[in-house]
């Protein structure tokens, strides 16, 4: 690799790790509780700005409308006193209105109550008629403020009364420009505008310490689970800092008992079948060696060879016995989808399994016998049960007596179909029945061994009866007999 193209292959590292760490960072907890807290934080800050300005206006414009109204009070009553609104010449009004326009840098119109404009202080309107709607809304009684943002003016109108009769007598109409107003908001604005930057820094803080704070727990879990990944299986963890991680510890921690369990189990399985392997092996290198010690001290007798041979035979027989158990009891355990469910007419599966079996009871002398009370057909995976059922029934023969006997019997009834296995052999005592269904225990380990048990029957039993829902009991009284019972659902749920 040359020089440039190490550095572009750096670069494209460094670009992908960024772009990986900002998609997680865009996925994170952490950013989402950061921005909710911003939103949080912020909206009200701009709520307020706004509301603070909105109320400035509203309050400055009020206030200037009702001390123009106070001064129109003024004049109005000499406007009635002078009869200026009836026609007369007063210097004096004339002084106090073009005052006040000029107080308020506005226009001052007053109108008679033949809505003809008798005074525009600008001097543009003058005995014109006017038909405003204020005016006639004021002659009714009503006065208004009308304040223009957009053009930037307060119009205020003011009902002028007849100082005796209180009859309206004509209207004056003020207008002035509200540009300070306007300036006052402004600088109140950019006032607020430096508090709200402040406030919005202070939020973003508060926000990211607060975001961090909370996601903490989470990196804890992360940290803790990374830190036990050694001996994980032995150590439980504790996360007490939110309700939601130690619910997570608690899960892990269960989690973590269980699969050590399957891990002991596993360990003592392998090491179990490591011996059991071993074994047939051992006696058969052993008997090798024997024969082959004699050979050089000597011709090695015929019937010597042929009975060593025959027990070499016997060993390969018996590993051949376990490794076939193996291959069952793991098939046993795998997932459902291995399951081959059929309608299966159980009466004709169990007749089968008694006729296969038959040759052997009749060597060992024990009488089989089939009890069916009713025609039974149930959705199961016909090679898995007859395995299961055949260990039973194979089992009675075995650890039976001379002249023995094994009843099985068939019953059903709406939702299971129930198979009995009774012998008439050397029982099993109560310590050993809730270890026989184990793999690879047996009760007489040399007994067992000597009519060819491996120890694996009742555990591939036990599997293919919990792959159908179904259970298997035992029940046994040492010298008098053993009974096992299984259940099975007629409908196989997977
Ligand atoms: P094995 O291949 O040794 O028979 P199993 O798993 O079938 O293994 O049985 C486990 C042990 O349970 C047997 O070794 C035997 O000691 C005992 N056992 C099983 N069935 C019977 C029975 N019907 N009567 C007496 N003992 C039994």
């Amino acid at each position: 690799m040359n020089r440039s193209t190490f550095t572009r292959s750096g670069e494209w590292v460094i670009i992908s790790s960024i772009k990986t760490n900002l998609k997680r960072y865009a996925k994170s907890l952490r950013l989402r509780l950061f921005l909710i807290l911003l939103l949080v934080g912020i909206v009200p800050i701009n709520l307020l700005k706004f509301g603070i300005l909105q109320n400035y206006e509203k309050q400055t414009v009020s206030q200037r409308a009702a001390m123009i109204r106070n001064q129109c009070q003024m004049i109005a009553s000499q406007l009635s006193e002078s009869g200026y609104i009836h026609g007369n010449t007063s210097e004096l009004v004339e002084t106090e209105l073009v005052q006040l326009g000029s107080l308020y840098n506005g226009r001052v119109v007053i109108v008679n109550s033949n809505f003809r404009i008798i005074k525009d202080t600008y001097g543009i309107d003058e005995n014109k008629v006017i038909v405003a709607e204020e005016v006639l809304q004021c002659f009714q009684g009503t006065d208004s403020d009308n304040y223009n943002r957009s053009e930037e003016f307060l119009e205020v109108t003011v009902p002028l009364r007849d100082d005796v009769t209180k009859e309206m007598i004509g209207v004056m109409i003020i207008s002035v420009p509200t540009i300070d107003i306007r300036e006052g908001r402004t600088a109140l604005g950019s006032t607020v505008f430096t508090l709200q930057i402040a406030m919005i820094l202070a939020v973003l803080a508060v926000a990211f310490y607060a975001a961090r704070l909370l996601v903490k727990p989470f990196g804890k879990v992360t940290a803790s689970l990374e830190d036990v990944n050694g001996s994980f299986l032995d150590e439980d963890i504790s996360m007490p800092d939110y309700t939601e991680t130690e619910l997570l510890s608690e899960a892990y921690n269960r989690m973590r008992r269980r699969m050590k369990l399957q891990e002991d189990s596993r360990q003592e399985f392998v090491s179990n079948v490591s011996h059991e392997l071993k074994t047939p092996l051992t006696s058969m290198k052993v008997l090798a060696d024997s024969l082959v010690a004699q050979g050089e001290m000597g011709e090695v007798p015929n019937e010597l060879y042929k009975e060593f041979m025959t027990d070499i035979a016997e060993e390969i027989d018996r590993e051949n016995t376990i490794i076939t158990d193996l291959l069952s009891l793991v098939k046993m355990d795998k997932r459902s989808s291995d399951v081959n469910i059929k309608e299966t007419n159980i009466n004709d599966l169990v007749e089968l399994i008694l006729k296969r079996l038959r040759p052997i009871a009749a060597r060992q002398n024990v009488e089989l016998v089939l009890e069916s009370f009713k025609p039974i057909v149930a959705e199961v995976d016909e090679t898995k049960l007859t395995l299961a059922l055949s260990n039973l029934v194979e089992n009675g023969i075995k650890y039976n007596k001379e002249n023995g006997w094994v009843h099985v019997s068939l019953n059903v009834d709406n939702t299971f179909f129930y198979v009995k296995v009774e012998d008439s052999g050397m029982g099993i005592h109560e310590e050993a029945q809730e270890h026989i269904f184990e793999r690879f225990y047996r009760v007489d380990k040399s007994h067992s061994r000597e009519i060819g048990g491996t120890g694996l029957g009742l555990a591939i039993t036990r599997s293919a009866i919990l792959m159908h829902h179904g259970a298997v009991r035992v029940y046994s009284k040492e010298g008098e007999g053993t009974t096992f019972t299984v259940r099975i659902p007629l409908k196989y749920v997977p």
